[in-house]
């Protein structure tokens, strides 16, 4: 028997491996061995970084920026996050209380690492972003789920989110648009919830990673515009990998109390340093340039969004919300759940997505990795042609199953 000399930390062990990871790696390898696979499992926008970004990267770099900065970032992108916020909601920051990170995933990490104690406990709307809930236990927090309903277009519930608090409750999770469900939460929501987390001291994590995707005509209500008091205990977590296609070149950024912001930066100094620093320039030539970019692509995205969704729900036995921002759809598969094909039992929504890539050669991603066992997770930052091709396979395998 073989035995490791080197033994893993219990906080490693109690983290689940992303299944996001696990069905991309299998697409992968299919894909290698000359499979016809179509993707839908990225979490991206298929659209290049702006030009006059790139260029704004290659600038910085060829100027010589490419030392370390100051860890919360550059005070020019910090004075340009201020402004946007100012322009864009009317919110006043200053430069002390934003910090730049390496991608949003980062600042979030940053913020749990900052205000958790062993125990300490964090409300998460489920379906939530893969991410969440290890997060907050990576941090020695106990993420404790708050269930949405598919029938009220998953928006928020106070009276599920007051059941699950407790007296150890810290935090509250925010996601409008959300990834995955591409659901926005209601004003009227969002004000009852808000006023529980005015009278308990919670914390208000606000992730807005996809508010400038939303296709909607009136304006995304905001928990800091419902709520303006509750400002000195709300993060705003943002950043470019959406907005501005800029997964790759890691840049987000967090907004709230300075002694937050200033816990935040005591960690980051200890583990990443500064954010890539041309990186940094490129983020300040996407927020302080034209701002039509992440409209373009939305109006790229809604005659799919808009096909994706009518032709789901002509599937019989399947249902899908209509997302209001984000790029996309969380359809409902559990009427299929049970069946089975040449022998195989579907049970669940990892074996549903199994399903669609061994028979349809289509990559989605199982709703378990969002906490909601029901449905499987489609991009629909993808070409119209690969939508239509790939809902023509996904229909084929589901009458398929008996
Ligand atoms: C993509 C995403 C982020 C941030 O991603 P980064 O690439 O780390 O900037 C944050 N929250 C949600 C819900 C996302 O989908």
């Amino acid at each position: 028997m073989s035995q490791e000399v080197i033994a893993l930390a219990d906080r490693v062990l109690q983290i689940p491996p992303s299944p996001t990871l696990a069905v991309n790696a299998k697409a992968k390898a299919l894909k290698a061995a000359g499979a016809d696979i179509l993707n839908f499992s990225v979490g991206e926008p298929d659209f290049d970084t702006p030009a006059h970004v790139c260029e704004a990267g290659k600038k910085a770099i060829d100027e010589g920026h490419t030392r370390y900065t100051a860890v919360p970032g550059i005070p020019e992108l910090r004075e340009a996050i201020c402004h946007r916020f100012r322009e864009d909601h009317g919110w006043d920051y200053t430069i002390d209380e934003i910090q730049v990170s390496c991608g949003g995933k980062h600042g979030l990490y940053n913020i749990f690492q900052a205000v958790l104690n062993p125990g300490d406990e964090v409300l998460v709307p489920a379906p939530y972003w893969v991410s969440y809930p290890p997060m907050v236990q990576l941090a020695g927090g106990v993420p404790v789920t708050v269930d949405l309903d598919e029938k009220a277009d998953f928006d928020l519930n106070p009276d599920v989110v007051a059941a699950k608090a407790t007296d150890r409750t810290r935090a509250i999770f925010l996601n409008s648009p959300s990834n995955p469900t591409g659901s926005v939460f209601s004003r009227k929501a969002l004000e009852a919830v808000g006023k529980m987390a005015l009278e308990r001291g919670w914390l208000i994590v606000s992730d807005d990673i996809y508010e400038t995707m939303t296709y909607m005509d009136e304006p995304l209500p905001h928990i800091l515009d419902v709520l303006p008091e509750l400002k000195e205990q709300t993060i705003i977590l943002n950043g470019v990998s959406k907005s501005f296609a800029m997964t790759g070149w890691r840049i987000g950024y967090s907004a709230g109390p300075a002694h937050v912001i200033k816990a935040m930066n005591k960690i980051q100094s200890q583990s990443t340093s500064n954010p890539c620093a041309p990186a940094q320039y490129a983020a300040l030539a996407a927020l302080t340039g034209p701002q039509d970019f992440p409209r373009t692509m939305t109006e790229a995205f809604l005659p799919r969004r808009d096909f994706f969704v009518s032709d789901l729900e002509s599937i019989p036995g399947v249902s899908c919300v209509n997302p209001k921002g984000a790029f996309y759809v969380f359809p409902n598969f559990s009427a299929y759940y049970g069946k089975s094909f040449k022998g195989k039992k579907i049970e669940d929504s990892v074996a549903m997505a199994d399903y669609f890539l061994d028979e349809a050669q289509v990559a989605s991603v199982p709703g378990a990795a969002f906490g909601a066992d029901a449905f499987v997770r489609f991009s629909f930052a993808t070409s119209m042609e690969v939508i239509k091709e790939g809902m023509e396979r996904i229909k084929k395998a589901l009458a398929a199953l008996a």
